[in-house]
């Protein structure tokens, strides 16, 4: 099966096809499907904005659309920049947004240096039906900047049970236990019951 990835973002692209080609689902981005442009994020929360995101692109293209929407929850920073990752970051790049970061755990998280990675997946059907799914990875905010693999916020996210960060980490290792992984394999599991539903319609 295929099925449109509604997002411009090259290193997700990356991560959901190494995730869902083992799992026989072929992935094609939004631009390969001839939709170029950025869906408005104005939701509150994850889901919300995966839907729009999803629902955008399956209005471009009528065909079915898989959204990620996915950040960073920092407890120093009241579960922030959460929804807002991207927009935190802004132009001036991750390591300068990584580095705020570290700064405002060191000084306002009063020892609590908890974090965690989320993803909403949001996958919707031209016949209106829908798939949801969330996934999470608990860890830490790093001492050090440290890893070269990832992106975004990778490299100072250290993941529970690991001492360094999640950019030491390959894909491959990244996908078994990051918040998209866990996300998109669920999503893999509904999809195929999904398609077993369908199929007996027929
Ligand atoms: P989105 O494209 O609107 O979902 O924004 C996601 C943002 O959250 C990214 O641009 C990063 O800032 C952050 N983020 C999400 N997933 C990851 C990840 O796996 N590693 C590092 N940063 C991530």
């Amino acid at each position: 099966m295929q099925i449109i990835l509604a997002s411009n973002n090259k290193d997700k692209l990356r991560e959901v096809r190494e995730i869902l080609e083992p799992l026989g689902i072929e992935v094609i981005s939004q631009a390969e499907a001839g939709c170029r442009f950025e869906a408005e994020e104005n939701g509150k929360t994850f889901t919300e904005n995966a839907r729009i995101k999803a629902k955008a692109a399956l209005k471009a293209t009528g065909r079915v659309c898989v959204a990620d929407d996915s950040g960073l929850e920092v407890n120093a920073m009241g579960g922030g920049p959460g929804v807002y990752s991207s927009r935190f970051c802004g132009d001036r790049g991750y390591p300068a947004a990584c580095r705020e970061i570290m700064e405002i755990v060191d000084t306002q998280g009063k020892g609590d240096r908890g974090a965690r990675f989320v993803s909403a997946v949001v996958c919707v059907f031209p016949d209106g039906d829908e798939i949801d799914c969330l996934g999470t990875v608990e860890g830490t905010i790093g001492h050090v900047y440290e890893g070269e693999h990832g992106f975004g916020y990778d490299p100072i996210f250290v993941p529970e049970g690991h001492t360094r960060s999640m950019a030491c980490l390959t894909d491959e290792e990244k996908n078994a236990i990051s918040h998209r992984g866990r996300a998109f394999r669920q999503f893999a599991d509904k999809l195929k019951i999904h398609m077993e539903k369908e199929s007996a319609k027929e």
